[in-house]
Formats: C-alpha cells, sequence, structure tokens
C-alpha cells in the first residue's frame, strides 16, 4: 500500500493538542477536503498545562474557557468536523474507523493522536473518593473543587505534575507531603543541581517532601472517603486529598489492535508514519525516530505535540521531511519557572551558570559536546540555549567555565567569528 501525497481525507483520533494542531496545520496549508477530528472527551480542544497550574487557583482566576485552544466557531469556518466519540475499532484493510455508537467513518490518512493516561497506584484503597489523577479538565476540574476544602494533601510521585500541583495546593492553603520513591525530585528529567532546588523551593513554601518512600495502602470508607495514606514503612499520613501523579501510560491499544508494532507507544519512524503508509502517530502516543537522537523517544510535551502535527499536515500536502526539531520544555511552581532545551540522552559533565542559587542554568555535555540546558528563573539562558543546540554551535565544558561566561555573549561571539548576522 502506498501512502497518497494528498489524501481525499483524514481522520484524527484525539482531539488534544496534537490532533487539533494537526487540523489547524491541515487548514494552514491549504489542505482542501474533509478533516475528521474524533474526540473522546466532551469539551472542546483544549491545552493542559495550566490544569496543573494557574486553573487550580480558582474559578475567578480561570475559566474554562480560557483553556480552549479555539472557539466552536473556528472549527465551523475551517470546516472541521469536530465529532464526539471514542474510537474503538480501525480497520486498515477497508481504511475506516468504528466508533463505540457504531458509526464509522473512512479515511486517506489516518493520524492517531490518543496521547496517554495516568499509571495507577496498585495498592489498597486507590479507588477511595478523595483520590485523584490529573490528566484531563475534568479531573482538575474536581481537583479545583476539592482543594477548596481540603485540609491535608498528599501526593504521590514528584515528577512535574506531582510537584506541580503540591505547588498549588499549598498556595491554596493546604498541608501538603509529597511522597516520593526515588531519593530525589523529579530523578528522571533533571540533574541533582536542579532537583535540589526544587526540593528547597517546596520546603521553603512549607511542604514536606518525603523521599525513597513507597506507598503501601490508602485509607478511608466510603462515607468519608480517604482519610490516610499508609507508607511502606508503615507510618500513617493523614490526609483528606491524594494526588496520584506516577507518571502515564501511552494509548496503544487501538494501534495494537490494528496490527500495528507497538515499542514503548505506537512505533513511528522518522517520518511519524507506522508500519501502514495511509497511518501516522503523533504525540504523547508516539515512540517516534529523532534525527538528533539514536533509540525511539517518546516525549510528553506540547512542543512535541505541535511539532509532531505540523510535520504530518506539511507530508500530507506535499513536502516529506524527518522530525529533527530540537525538544524543549517547561514547568511553574510557586514563582519559578524552570525550562530545559535538548535532552539528557546520557551526559558525563554538567556546568552551572549563575551565582544565585534561585536562578542559574545546568550545561549537561557529552564529552566535548553540549547536549541539553536546564535553566531556573533564566529565560535568556533557554533562549539562547535553544538557538546554540539548534544550530549545533561548538561549546566545550572548559568555555562554559570561564568565570564571565554567558551563553548569549557566546551565542553572539560564534554568529560573528562565522560572519552570520545577528538577529
Ligand atoms: C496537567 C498537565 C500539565 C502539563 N504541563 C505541561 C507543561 O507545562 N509543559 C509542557 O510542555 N507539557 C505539559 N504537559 C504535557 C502536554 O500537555 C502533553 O504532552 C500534550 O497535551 C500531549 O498532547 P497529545 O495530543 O499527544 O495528547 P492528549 O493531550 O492526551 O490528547 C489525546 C486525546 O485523545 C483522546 N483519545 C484517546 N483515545 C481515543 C479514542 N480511542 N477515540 C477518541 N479520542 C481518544 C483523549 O481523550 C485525549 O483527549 C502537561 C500535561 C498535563 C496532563
Amino acid at each position: 500500500m502506498v501512502a497518497d501525497a494528498q489524501p481525499a481525507s483524514v481522520v484524527i483520533v484525539g482531539a488534544g493538542q496534537a490532533g487539533y494542531e494537526t487540523a489547524a496545520a491541515l487548514r494552514e496549508r491549504g489542505y482542501p477536503a474533509r478533516i475528521t477530528l474524533i474526540s473522546a472527551e466532551d469539551a472542546l480542544p483544549y491545552e493542559r498545562p495550566p490544569l496543573s497550574k494557574a486553573y487550580l487557583k480558582g474559578q475567578e482566576h480561570f475559566s474554562d474557557e480560557q483553556l480552549w485552544l479555539r472557539p466552536a466557531s473556528y472549527y465551523t469556518r475551517q470546516s472541521i468536523d469536530l465529532v464526539r466519540g471514542t474510537v474503538r475499532e480501525i480497520d486498515p484493510v477497508a481504511r475506516t474507523v468504528r466508533l463505540a455508537d457504531g458509526s464509522g467513518y473512512d479515511y486517506g490518512h489516518l493520524v492517531l493522536a490518543v496521547g496517554a493516561q495516568p499509571r495507577g497506584l496498585d495498592v489498597p484503597g486507590a479507588r477511595l473518593r478523595g483520590v485523584h489523577t490529573l490528566r484531563t479538565a475534568r479531573d482538575a476540574a474536581g481537583l479545583r473543587a476539592s482543594l477548596a476544602t481540603a485540609r491535608r494533601a498528599v501526593v504521590v510521585g514528584a515528577g512535574f505534575i506531582g510537584l506541580e500541583f503540591a505547588a498549588a495546593a499549598r498556595e491554596s492553603g493546604c498541608e501538603v507531603t509529597v511522597v516520593e520513591a526515588l531519593d530525589r525530585p523529579l530523578a528522571r528529567v533533571v540533574t541533582t543541581p536542579t532537583a535540589e532546588h526544587f526540593t528547597r523551593l517546596h520546603r521553603r513554601a512549607g511542604t514536606e517532601l518525603l523521599f525513597g518512600q513507597g506507598v503501601a495502602a490508602l485509607h478511608g470508607d466510603d462515607h468519608k472517603g480517604v482519610t490516610a495514606v499508609e507508607l511502606a514503612d508503615g507510618r500513617m499520613l493523614p490526609a483528606d486529598l491524594v494526588l496520584i501523579g506516577i507518571g502515564v501510560v501511552p494509548r496503544t491499544e487501538l494501534a495494537a489492535m490494528a496490527g500495528l508494532p507497538v515499542d514503548g507507544g505506537i512505533a513511528v519512524d522518522s517520518r511519524l508514519l507506522t508500519s501502514d503508509p495511509c497511518i501516522s502517530a503523533i504525540g504523547d502516543c508516539a515512540a517516534f525516530r529523532h534525527m538528533r537522537f539514536g533509540n525511539r523517544l517518546r516525549l510528553e510535551s506540547v512542543q512535541n505535540a505541535v511539532g509532531h502535527a505540523r510535520l504530518v499536515a506539511e507530508r500530507l500536502t506535499g513536502r516529506s521531511r524527518a522530525y529533527d526539531e530540537l525538544p524543549w520544555f517547561w514547568s511553574d511552581q510557586f514563582a519559578t519557572t524552570l525550562q530545559i532545551a535538548g535532552l539528557d540522552d546520557g551526559h558525563d559533565s554538567e556546568v552551572v551558570i549563575g551565582d544565585d542559587p534561585d536562578a542559574f542554568s545546568v550545561l549537561l555535555f557529552r564529552g566535548q559536546e553540549l547536549r541539553a540546558v536546564e535553566s531556573v528563573n533564566r529565560p535568556a539562558d533557554h533562549l539562547a540555549a535553544r538557538r546554540l543546540l539548534e544550530r549545533g554551535v561548538g561549546l566545550s565544558p572548559v568555555e562554559a567555565g570561564a568565570p564571565d561566561f554567558t551563553l548569549k555573549g557566546h551565542l553572539a561571539r560564534r554568529r560573528e567569528g562565522s560572519g552570520v548576522a545577528v538577529g
């Protein structure tokens, strides 16, 4: 089977950031035919980052409409058929998808943008009232309502979602304890100096952080809901609200049922095509080949979802290329912003720049090569780091360690040296 350069119709399963962006980018690029965007959620396509940040701080600060990526009129104007429903089955031979209500849609090209779902905590009591996960606007609305009355919150998992929620809960007056199985927060995604900064930040705000701790059970009853978290060492933490933030699992079932390979996500090549040339997979659900990194990657970020969507829209309108965008990411906790440029795919040295313990950047090197930069409250460093990494501008650990070194200055010097106009 050969993929159409410009298929007769495009069906997109999942109307999250990646799905919405695919539809929008197709229309921006002049794609003239039918676009069907199928959403399992009730809400119009919306952005998720505020759900663990500003949205939690109260109705008066953030309405549901402010989450929308576009108002309803946009989809009508752009002739994007927004369909409410859950796709249960793909028939790759007939090129159709079937929804739970029995309806079916033919596709010329199918884009799987089905995202990921929170990993569950497999302990007794995990289904008690007052125990939450945070992925959807509905989850966030439930948490926001609970925060209005909750007094003691326990957060299981010190990843981005857990820490962002912990900050919002603390700011709304809750006593907060974060329980983490590993020895520091954000252990899989940031270096020790950055992790230590976030430990200090949360402790300074009065949050208790417990590392190297597992959860044995959640206690409570049908009447009161959750009342306590029992740790693996037997300690009991009183709680009337528990957030489970132990990561997500990509949604791969539909793809697997259709016979598509799965490899830590729906397996796609560097053009984001599955083994079927008429089916792409993008965003959080896709394990893809990235031109800058060796192994298959699965990334969870807005930038990745948007970048994937645009690439697929380009391919479906006649311009095929391999995905090589530099990954970047951000997280807001209290008044602190962390920004990460690049990806730590194994580093052997670190250089910290900036003397302020609350505003610094960590440069990660493999050998003589800069691989990633974590910036805490240093937005100018982040922008310069992205440019350096995108353009492959050389920088050694020795150069970065010089007393007066700045990323911006280095970028400007290298541009002058290469005769490229600064701008
Ligand atoms: C609370 C929170 C905060 C975040 N903060 C940040 C941040 O600060 N910075 C950042 O870069 N990233 C952040 N992220 C991550 C970012 O939001 C995700 O990486 C991005 O939303 C992924 O988009 P996606 O479209 O791939 O998946 P999703 O947004 O998960 O969308 C997938 C959609 O597909 C639907 N779906 C699934 N199966 C089916 C089916 N069979 N039929 C129909 N529909 C289906 C789902 O219901 C869902 O609506 C955050 C995520 C969360 C949850």
